[in-house]
Order: structure tokens, then sequence, then C-alpha cells
């Protein structure tokens, strides 16, 4: 992926599997508010961080299909309680 600030190269520095209960159990519950409403414990979190600028932002690894169901879903019924 590229850097949202400087497009520099936004490498993985920590994955976290949903429902881990180790030291990265922190990096996992951040994306459960956007995806666990459909995916339930079927997602990954990775945490970037830019070689260029240092920026860090986390990613969410949900199926392709998932994700365009969830899509579909708010389309159709709006966002879920809790998003
Ligand atoms: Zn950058």
């Amino acid at each position: 992926m590229n850097c949202p600030k400087c497009g520099g190269e936004f490498k993985v520095r920590k994955s976290a599997r949903a429902g881990c209960t180790d030291s990265r159990k922190y990096l996992a519950e951040k994306a459960a508010p956007t995806v666990k409403w459909y995916v339930g414990l079927d997602y990954m979190v990775r945490q970037r961080k830019c070689l260029s600028c240092e920026y860090s932002q986390e990613t969410v690894e949900v199926l392709l299909k998932d994700c365009r169901e969830m899509i579909i879903e708010i389309a159709n019924k709006g966002i879920p309680k809790d998003f």
C-alpha cells in the first residue's frame, strides 16, 4: 500500500487476529466497531507505518465477498447501531 500522507511505502508492522487475547488485542479491537457487526471474528487488523515519513495507520482485512455484502446491507438498511 501507499502512505496516504506522502505516497511512500506503507509497510505492515504488526498484525492481529480478531478475538486474540494476547498483547495485540488492542489492535484487533480497533476495527471491531466497523466490521464485527457483519463478519463476527473473521477479520485481521494490520498496523502499517510509512518507511518515509513514519505516518502510522491501521487497515482491516475482510473477505471481499463480505466487504461487498456489508456495503449493500448498509445501503439497504442504513448504518448499524454500535457502528
Ligand atoms: Zn508517508
